[in-house]
């Protein structure tokens, strides 16, 4: 199907394959996939303005009551710690952890809640310069993946079990607030289309090349500006809407994607020899790392989370570095499988990686909450900040890859096959 340059804002190039596809009128609360890889590209919400800000200040009032009242107490033989919110990065920074302290406000607190104001300010569409607008929704929508509220969530959850064969638990009133604010959070980004949001800011740049709808866009030279979604020519560099620059396939992306891959890979090494916490108890310091962690757990019986951190810390972490491995290879074009199956393992390795941040936070939880001086505390050592490095690189590494490149093998049969058509 043909199009004309009226046509131009209702066209969409899919993220993850390229494919040129023609938007239908979407009805209140439906949404449109690629027809070549199911990726999602856009959907209309019922109140696309009223319903991510009301889940956006929902979730900073839950917030904000999280922060003032006791997250989570423990008693052990009658000595009672309580922690706040707050307390977890300041222990930190007290007892020169800073680099712990500040993965946990940047990706916990910091992130979250910036995301939730920007996603008030651009959805309320409150008066500011364009550039400022333009500032805001290109860093909301990198920020994205860097929350990580409800994976610390799980973190508690997890550190709860470990707590248990040595006190007893109990939950603050702030622990309801903060579920309530990963949910609110969660949903807040749900609700918030891109392609609408991008469209409000300003209409998409107009392009006077002929396009085809199912053909991909590199063939017809056009590309996808990743941020704002607008359809640019293929050698335009700087997209006019939102300012960033591109090109039709990430420069040097397997480079990248590799270089960040092997640098994880060798962290991989210490962070699982060198222990991630040291536990003083009564005068004697035991170190655990995150192998002998997990064998603690099994054997107090604690199966099933002994479980879940020996799949999030080690197994993910390792199966996603093969899994990228893997990706690199195929996009040069030496793999066997098709594109469906290797896109099914992009989206796999995008979805589970941060999620291995969990032992993590458990040791953040930990360390802030069991500080009962001589009878027992529990300290961060160096092997969890080199995991939480090899979790950032792997997921910076999956960023990298130019999930297209998956696709290419198959537009150059998609060519050929038009040429002997024609
Ligand atoms: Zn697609
Ligand atoms: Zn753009």
């Amino acid at each position: 199907m043909c199009s004309d340059n009226h046509q131009n804002g209702r066209l969409l190039l899919c993220h993850q394959c390229d494919m040129l596809v023609a938007l239908p009128d979407l009805e209140e609360g439906k949404k449109a996939v690629c027809p070549r890889c199911d990726t999602l590209l856009t959907a209309k919400w019922k109140e696309p303005r009223n319903q991510p800000t009301g889940y956006a200040v929902s979730a900073l009032f839950m917030l904000l009551l999280a922060c003032l009242f006791p997250f989570v107490s423990m008693n052990v033989a009658g000595i009672v710690s309580e922690i706040t919110l707050t307390e977890i990065p300041k222990i930190m920074f007290s007892e020169d952890y800073s680099s712990m302290a500040v993965f946990f406000l940047i990706f916990v607190q910091l992130v979250p809640a910036f995301c939730m104001v920007s996603i008030i300010f651009l959805c309320q569409n409150i008066k500011m310069a364009r550039r400022l607008k333009v500032e805001l929704a290109r860093i909301l929508f990198q920020m994205k993946t860097w929350c990580m509220a409800e994976i610390f969530l799980a973190g508690v959850l997890v550190s709860f079990v470990k707590l248990m064969a040595y006190g007893d638990i109990a939950v603050g009133l702030s622990f309801l607030p903060y579920c309530l604010f990963c949910l609110f959070q969660i949903r807040a980004f749900q609700c918030l289309d891109r392609y609408w949001i991008w469209n409000e800011i300003e209409s998409a740049p107009k392009i006077n090349v002929p396009l085809k709808t199912g053909k991909p866009g590199l063939i017809q030279g056009v590309r996808l500006c990743q941020c704002c979604t607008a359809i640019l020519p293929a050698q335009k560099h700087q997209c006019p809407r939102c300012y960033s620059k591109g090109h039709a396939r990430r420069h040097y992306s397997l480079q990248w994607t590799m270089a960040l891959l092997i640098t994880s890979a060798i962290l991989y090494i210490p962070a699982n020899m060198l222990p991630i916490m040291v536990t003083q108890t009564l005068g004697s310091d035991i170190n655990s790392t995150i192998l002998e962690g997990i064998i603690l757990l099994w054997s107090t019986g604690s199966y099933p989370v002994a479980l879940v951190i020996f799949v999030a810390s080690i197994m993910v972490p390792l199966l996603k570095m093969l899994a990228i491995c893997w990706l690199c290879w195929d996009a040069k074009r030496h793999g066997r499988y098709n594109s469906e199956t290797m896109h099914f393992i992009y989206e796999m390795v995008e979805f589970v990686g941060r999620w291995s941040m969990i032992d993590v936070f458990v040791i953040a939880v930990l360390s802030a909450l069991v500080r009962m001086g001589q009878f027992m505390s529990i300290y961060p050592a160096t092997g969890a900040i080199l995991f939480a490095s090899v979790v950032i690189l792997t997921m910076f590494a999956s960023m990298t890859f130019d999930p297209r490149l998956t696709w290419d093998k198959a537009n150059k049969k998609f060519e050929l096959r038009n040429n002997e058509e024609s």
